[in-house]
């Protein structure tokens, strides 16, 4: 199992931005997160991607009950399991896609030269091996979110989580980073994908739906994923 939380609750003063929310992710799924704004996706996404500790309940990422972890280690199970996708992309100005990518690498060690090469592979699966060397401000918005998207996948993430991915893009390049995220998926990469966008959302395989910090789950699609993750693990 990718992901799991269990009677998960995060306040914040007396408001419970997450209230006693359950969510089981296994490898391979896409899942979609959908509520409206002011539903406790941030909250969720924060808590799911360990960047923040819930007040109540279990998180566990690969296996791992971040409760019973310091938060070094915490630090460290997130560098090694978990890719992160922004809407507003956040890379960095002045550096190239393949710098920008390859600093996806800096937290888990990896020596600068393999950095570098495999930046430019993750740049190829993400259609952008022609853009190595350029700048963010050299990029259309869609294309740094494809470099925002290799930097996630370099490290071979168990699970990749994507915040209103194609919100920053217009339609065209939207439906272009949808497809890339499906693709990436056909490939094996585990995605939970934050939105508040129903289309985007109705195109995944599961969708989990948040409202006022209530979370309602619906089962793994029968025979889909779970299975899949079972032929993968067997
Ligand atoms: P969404 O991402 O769906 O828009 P959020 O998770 O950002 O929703 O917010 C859920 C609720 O928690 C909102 O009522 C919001 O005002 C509140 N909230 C979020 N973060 C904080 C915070 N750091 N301090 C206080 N309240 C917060």
């Amino acid at each position: 199992m990718v992901l799991e939380l269990a009677a998960v609750t995060k306040r914040y003063g007396d408001l419970a931005a997450l209230d006693d929310a359950g969510l089981v992710v296994r490898r391979g799924e896409f899942v979609a997160v959908v509520g409206p704004s002011g539903s406790g996706k941030s909250t969720m996404l924060n808590v799911m991607g360990t960047l923040d500790r819930p007040t109540e309940g279990t998180v566990r990422v690969a296996g791992r009950d971040i409760g019973e972890l310091s938060d070094d280690d915490v630090s460290r199970l997130r560098a090694d399991h978990i890719g992160f996708v922004f809407q507003h992309f956040h890379l960095a100005a002045g550096a190239t896609a393949t710098e920008n990518v390859a600093d996806g690498l800096l937290y888990a060690g990896v020596p600068r030269r393999e950095r570098v090469s495999r930046a430019r592979v993750a740049l190829e699966k993400v259609g952008l091996g022609h853009r190595l060397d350029h700048r963010p401000h050299e990029l259309s918005g869609g294309e740094k979110q494809r470099v925002a998207i290799a930097r996630a996948i370099v490290g071979e993430p168990t699970l990749l989580l994507a915040d209103e991915p194609t919100g920053a893009l217009d339609s065209t390049s939207g439906a272009a980073v949808l497809q890339l995220l499906h693709d990436l998926n056909a490939g094996g990469t585990t995605i939970v994908v934050i939105t508040h966008d129903l289309a985007l959302a109705a195109s995944l395989p599961r969708r989990v739906h948040v409202r006022d910090g209530v979370v309602s789950a619906a089962p793994p699609p029968a025979g889909g994923a779970a299975a899949q993750s079972a032929r993968v693990a067997s």
